[in-house]
């Protein structure tokens, strides 16, 4: 099973991205990682995406399409993978689905988190990762026990260079002013579901697996859940 997890920063996605790859046995790809990564390794690629990610726009269509797209290569899709970030417009959709084609693959399913905007500006101005791992903690909804501190490795906690206040609000413009539009193109196909993700992240959890694999429906995901915190 290929599936595709659509949400704005903030949604929830990395989150329930991690549980499901889990449970499910799918092999993760998140753009949003890739990019982070290959910027702090000064790659070609990641120095000439720097200059986008920071300012919070998106990376030019080819850039991210032949990161992605090598990823997957590379990931095989044996027993599906998880898309997180990839595709967020038409261009890279269709990309997507030509190179799935190739593979004798296809896309299943497209789950998109919903979370209204004025939710989502709250969470992610008081979202911060350490800098030695990127644990991912809120100074709201879980703060670490010494204030600017990670509990899991005593690094300083830093702001995201995207999560900037100035930032936020314009990726989720470019969210709610273009990636939304792929819910139409996945609608059209029958491969959307949608899930309010404002519930619990055991409640999204359980209401995607409920879809996806029933038999999974009930066991809890809480032993595995990643810090309650890392709403990407
Ligand atoms: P994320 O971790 O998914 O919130 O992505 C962080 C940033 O990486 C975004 O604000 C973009 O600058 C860049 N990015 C991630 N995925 C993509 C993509 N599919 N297309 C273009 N830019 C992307």
């Amino acid at each position: 099973m290929n599936i595709i997890l659509i949400g704005a920063q903030g949604s929830g996605k990395g989150t329930q991205a991690e549980l499901l790859a889990t449970h499910l046995q799918l092999k993760p790809c998140a753009s949003g990682e890739l990019l982070r990564a290959a910027i702090a390794a000064e790659t070609p690629a990641g120095l000439a995406a720097k200059p986008y990610y920071d300012r919070g726009d998106l990376v030019p269509d080819q850039l991210v399409i032949d990161m992605i797209l090598d990823a997957i290569r590379d990931l095989g899709v044996a027993r599906g993978i998880l898309l997180d970030g990839f595709p967020r417009n038409f261009t890279q959709a269709q990309a997507l689905d030509a190179r799935m084609a190739a593979l004798g693959e296809r896309i299943d399913k497209v789950i998109y988190l919903d979370v209204p905007r004025n939710i989502l500006l709250d969470r992610l101005s008081s979202r911060y990762v350490c800098e030695a791992y990127g644990h991912v903690w809120n100074v709201k909804t879980h703060p670490t026990r010494v204030p600017g501190i990670c509990d899991h490795d005593g690094s300083a906690l830093k702001q995201r260079s995207d999560d900037k206040p100035e930032k936020i609000a314009h990726r989720l413009d470019i969210f709610f002013n273009e990636t939304i539009y792929l819910l139409d193109y996945y609608r059209m196909q029958n491969k959307l579901m949608r899930v309010d993700g404002t519930s619990s992240i055991e409640e999204v959890y359980q209401e995607i697996i409920s879809d996806l694999d029933p038999s999974l429906v009930r066991q809890s995901a809480v032993s595995t859940l990643p810090d309650e915190s890392s709403l990407s």
